[in-house]
This record gives structure tokens, C-alpha cells and sequence, in this order.
């Protein structure tokens, strides 16, 4: 069971980092593909809800944390930390990690609030888990707010439909 959960996690880090780094995932996927390097502002995104998520569960936040959470080196780690401080996303401070300010937290909380509704949305057609992860992390940054409201929408009916969902879900899985 341990083990199993540790072989999952790894596959999840795997599947991020050649996503990050704009490989193809065709050996990792059934249907191959191929994903596209991500623009900055995606970096940047990922960079807040990471720092968000790790505060949120750690209550401290260092560059090795988001190192391991994006599975991106750490200079690379360092040079965006500032980037993001001179964008006025954070504030930094030596030996003590560092905090989100107001706009840093807004963007993160969007962010956030993308990929709760996606994935859910996801998980609920019967996606597995790992590929609902990475979908959710691509699709996130590229979302409108309308299509995202129409998929909330869409989640909240489907949630309080259990007898649809359950019709939609036979009907478009795969047998
Ligand atoms: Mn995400």
C-alpha cells in the first residue's frame, strides 16, 4: 500500500516535470500528444499557487519547498523568487521564507479556484486521478472566466444530479 502510494507520487513528479519542461508525454499517456512549453505567466501562476498551497499546509514557505513542489531546480527557484518580489507578488525575506502580499494572494486564489473547478469537473467524468492533475494544471492557465463559470455551473448541477451524472459517466467512458 506504502509503497504503491510512493510509485504513484513519483509517476504524478515524473508526468509534472516533463510537462514543465515542454516534452512530449506520449510514453506516459495512452493517447500521445504533444504539450506545449508554458509562457511565463503560467510559470508565475504555478509559482503562487505552489507558494499559497505550501503556506496553507506548512505555514512557511522556502525556496526547497517550491523546488520540490515544481520539480525545478533551485537557481531556477531563486531567480523567479525575485522576479516574482520585484512584480510586487511577495515579499521575501532572509532566514525567515517568505510571504504572498495582497496582489500575490489574488492571483494565487484565482489560480486556485481554476483548478478546483476543473478538476473536478474532471474527476467526475471518471479521468483518473494523475491525468486529471496534469489536465488541470495545463488547463488552468488558459481558462476564460466564462468557460470556467459554465463548468462550475455545470460541477454544481452535476453534484446535486447524481442519477445524470451517473448517465453522463456510463455513456462516455470507455468499456
Ligand atoms: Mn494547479
Amino acid at each position: 500500500m506504502k509503497i504503491s502510494l510512493i510509485a504513484e507520487f513519483a509517476v504524478i513528479l515524473i508526468r509534472k516535470s516533463f510537462y514543465q519542461l515542454g516534452l512530449p508525454i506520449s510514453r506516459m499517456d495512452a493517447s500521445p500528444r504533444l504539450v506545449q512549453p508554458k509562457r511565463d505567466i503560467s510559470r508565475l501562476e504555478d509559482y503562487l499557487e505552489a507558494i499559497y498551497n505550501l503556506n496553507t499546509e506548512k505555514g512557511f514557505v522556502s525556496a526547497a519547498d517550491i523546488s520540490d513542489k515544481l520539480g525545478v531546480k533551485p537557481p531556477t527557484v531563486s531567480s523567479m523568487i525575485a522576479n516574482l518580489a520585484k512584480k510586487g507578488y511577495l515579499e521575501h525575506e532572509k532566514y525567515r521564507g517568505m510571504r504572498l502580499t495582497a496582489s500575490g494572494e489574488k492571483v494565487a486564489k484565482s489560480v486556485i479556484k481554476r483548478h478546483q473547478v476543473i478538476s473536478e469537473l474532471i474527476t467526475m467524468l471518471g479521468v483518473d486521478d494523475q491525468t486529471a492533475y496534469v489536465d488541470t494544471e495545463g488547463i488552468e492557465h488558459h481558462v476564460h472566466p466564462t468557460t470556467l463559470r459554465r463548468f462550475e455551473r455545470l460541477a454544481d448541477y452535476l453534484r446535486e444530479n447524481p442519477q445524470t451524472l451517473k448517465a453522463i459517466r456510463e455513456f462516455v467512458e470507455e468499456k
